[in-house]
């Protein structure tokens, strides 16, 4: 396997690509400057019919990495399908998630927007008979969740055997999310020969082994470390007990003057309530969140970006490619349920070598998905109590001590409570098997 390593080619511009006007008028449209790291290395390796094999996390611009590259290709010195008759699926696009499926999609749609191409989305959940209208009128890029593409094809009404690329969006969460066994259906219905790209926050002993059947000499990119967390982010544990949390938060960021932070938690409701929480403390806030019109979301960011908005309050989907520079504190007011998700979310500060705090407000329910926590990060993250706010209820997570800030590489920091997905001891790379995160799907 032949392995590009994080380093980005200095000073690298779009213009270098080798994209086609087109798609350099879109990108131009979006206001990029430059190419993110694993665009500049992703696009060319794409372009030149390479299978490309990413590690790269949410945020990068992995979306453009692929799209871009693969639009060029699909309409380079060939005369586009007329737009009457059939219109054969030539590039597929398998993501876990119908939110990510419908990012992706409108990704296409504005990189693609100045090119005759027909773009669809098909994920679950919803009415299947006008996603089978428009694959019958012909689209060339389709977007899709495994169970729906499965059912689709079983109906008979999407073909393969016109497919050029495959590209398999956020493949660690797939196999989290239970569908090795849909992708490997996929897999044995595509035609051959084609060209693959796989994507993928991590890439364990299971995401390689999925690649093994899958990539043909890749091209490896990393832009990235695998469940890192950078050491320029500042990790903190904050016991308290639940119903203090709002209260804990409005302190901290009364107390310490924050000047901006990003707040997660788990659900849409609760973004809004806590928004609306810190509002009436005086506290600026605005949630963003799936059920929020793009519009107003892409509003709220730019307020935020513009420091006219002190706290952002949102939902792991919704915080999906918010890439804000100079972020000083993320807040976790809930931990995520997917532990590799409180990488994503403490990323988002301490970015380009700045200094970024992050911080947990754990309650003494949450103490199990601390411990996966840490156990995944190979860190005991320092507990801090602040005056007042002490948890009547203790956290139930076995820690050494109030000096663990630092690394404890292969501690194992807790035992794992019985019950929970199985999982393979001493692996850093291990996950839970099994669909056993598939209820996490509709709760942003
Ligand atoms: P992704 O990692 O694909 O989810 O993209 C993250 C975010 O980065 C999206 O909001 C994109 O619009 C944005 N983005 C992608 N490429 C670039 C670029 N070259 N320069 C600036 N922003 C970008």
């Amino acid at each position: 396997m032949q392995e590009n390593s994080t380093k980005t080619p200095v000073g690298v511009k779009f213009t270098d690509l080798g994209l086609s006007e087109p798609l350099l008028k879109a990108v131009a449209g979006q206001g990029y400057e430059t190419p993110t790291p694993i665009q500049a290395e992703a696009i060319p390796a794409v372009l030149a019919g390479r299978d490309v094999m990413a590690a790269a996390q949410t945020g990068t611009g992995k979306t453009a990495g692929f799209t871009l590259p693969l639009l060029h290709l699909l309409t380079e010195d060939r005369p586009l399908p007329r737009f009457s008759g059939h219109r054969p699926v030539r590039c597929l696009i398998v993501t876990p998630t119908r939110e990510l499926a419908a990012q992706v999609e409108e990704s296409v749609k504005t990189y693609g927007g100045h090119l005759p191409l027909r773009t669809a989305v098909v994920f679950g959940g919803v009415n299947i008979k006008p996603q089978i209208n428009k694959l019958r009128h012909g689209v060339d890029i389709l977007v899709a969740t495994p169970g729906r593409l499965l059912d689709l094809y079983g109906q008979g009404a999407v073909r393969f055997d016109k497919l050029e690329a495959l590209v398999l969006d956020e493949a660690d969460r797939m196999l989290d999310m239970g569908f090795i066994h849909d992708i490997k259906k996929i897999l044995a219905v595509l035609p051959k020969r084609r060209q693959n790209l796989m994507f993928s926050a991590t890439f364990s002993e299971e995401i390689r082994e999925l690649a093994r059947g899958l990539v043909n000499d890749p091209i490896e990119i990393s832009v990235s470390p695998r469940n890192t967390t950078v050491d320029t982010v500042s990790q903190l544990v904050y016991p308290v007990d639940k119903g203090r949390k709002t209260d804990l938060l409005t302190h901290l960021i009364v107390e310490e003057q924050w000047y901006q932070a990003l707040v997660f938690t788990r659900t849409k409701h609760g973004a809004n309530r806590l928004a609306q929480k810190l509002e009436k403390s005086g506290i600026g806030a605005i949630a963003i969140h799936g059920n929020k019109s793009q519009n107003a979301r892409t509003r709220a960011l730019a307020d935020f970006k513009a420091g006219k908005t002190q706290i952002l309050v949102a939902t792991d989907i919704a915080a999906r490619g918010l890439d804000i520079n100079d972020l000083p504190h993320v807040v976790n007011f809930d931990l995520p349920n997917v532990p590799e998700d409180y990488v994503h979310r403490i990323g988002r500060t301490g970015r380009a070598g700045k200094e970024g705090q992050a911080l947990s407000l754990v309650c003494a329910e949450e103490s199990r998905m601390l411990r996966d926590i840490e156990k995944l990060i190979r860190k005991s993250v320092e507990r801090r109590t602040v005056s007042g706010f002490e948890p009547l209820e203790e956290l139930n997570v076995a820690h050494p001590g109030p000096k663990m800030g630092g690394g404890r590489p292969g501690g194992r920091p807790g035992g794992r409570p019985g019950g929970g997905g199985r999982r393979r001891s001493g692996n850093r790379n291990s996950r839970p098997q099994g669909g056993g995160n598939r209820q996490r799907r509709n709760n942003y």
